[in-house]
């Protein structure tokens, strides 16, 4: 078995999204990190009562946003007729394909009240075959996403895609994808199968990972190099951390906004397609 170690770290900066919300996204995403096109980490953000701000009403093509929310509620509506609230835990994989437009809010009550809210937005991108595809999503609620820990007791796992500790994922990805939301308390250590040839790195939103002795500190990306098998380790703190895999597309990304295709004719389409109402 090959070990993966550490290639790069990449640091996150803060940038506000949607209608004015803070995310922390590393800033290597998009040209290093195949298949995956944005990692967004949402909050964590105090809001006031009346104040949460989401995402209103916005066009994609070409590519998935999977939404993971960790704290806090917000609701969703698109153009395909699907709609509900994401609590915590609960998953939402849309896959835009040839086109869908949502909103992404905060949830009514969570509004009212204000409090915490902290989660994820990944953009996973499809390959050009499948860019055109129907719009499909899936939306799994907490209690339907697989958990385990480990037998020492220090690792614990939620498994949004792919598999760790012996149990699989139950979401469908287009391509093999892993994302794992993992916790592994001080002096804990996991070994982590990541098929050779797959893009891997993690993202650290809690204390301090180590890989082969380098660390991975809390808002940062940490990217790996190829192999069969990863070892994370906490040392002196719990670290908690997304685990990110898939494939390298290997083809031209062309981007504009919510839109990624393979070139800049697809672009000009796509835009056109949503000002003729013809996107969704
Ligand atoms: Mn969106």
């Amino acid at each position: 078995m090959q070990k993966r170690t550490l290639r790069m770290t990449a640091p996150t900066h803060t940038v506000l999204e949607g209608g004015g919300f803070p995310v922390r996204r590393p800033s290597a995403m998009g040209s290093l990190m195949s298949p995956f096109l944005l990692l967004d980490e949402m909050g964590p953000v105090h809001w006031e009562p009346g104040q949460a701000i989401g995402a209103p009403a916005h066009p994609h093509r070409g590519f998935e946003t999977v939404t993971y929310m960790i704290q806090g509620a917000m609701k969703h509506e698109d153009s395909a007729g699907n709609k509900g609230d994401l609590n915590p835990g609960d998953v939402q994989w849309m896959t835009a394909g040839r086109g869908i437009i949502h909103s992404e809010l905060p949830q009514d009550d969570f509004l009212k009240q204000g409090g915490v809210s902290h989660g994820f937005q990944i953009w996973v991108n499809l390959p050009s075959k499948d860019k055109m595809m129907q719009p499909r999503y899936q939306e799994i609620s907490s209690k339907q996403i697989p958990k385990v820990t480990s037998e020492d007791g220090k690792v614990w796992a939620n498994i949004i895609a792919g598999s760790t500790l012996g149990v699989q994922a139950v979401i469908d990805t287009v391509i093999p994808i892993t994302y794992i939301h993992m916790k592994i308390q001080k002096q804990g250590a996991h070994c982590q199968a990541i098929e050779q040839g797959l893009n891997g790195m993690i993202y650290v939103f809690g204390g301090t990972v180590h890989i082969e002795g380098k660390p991975v500190h809390d808002g940062q990306l940490g990217l790996l190099t190829d192999g069969d098998e990863v070892i994370f380790e906490a040392q002196e703190d719990d670290a908690e951390f997304l685990i990110l895999a898939g494939p390298e597309l290997n083809e031209p990304i062309a981007r504009y906004g919510p839109f990624v295709m393979n070139n800049r004719e697809e672009i000009q389409q796509a835009l056109l397609d949503y000002q003729n109402g013809n996107l969704a």
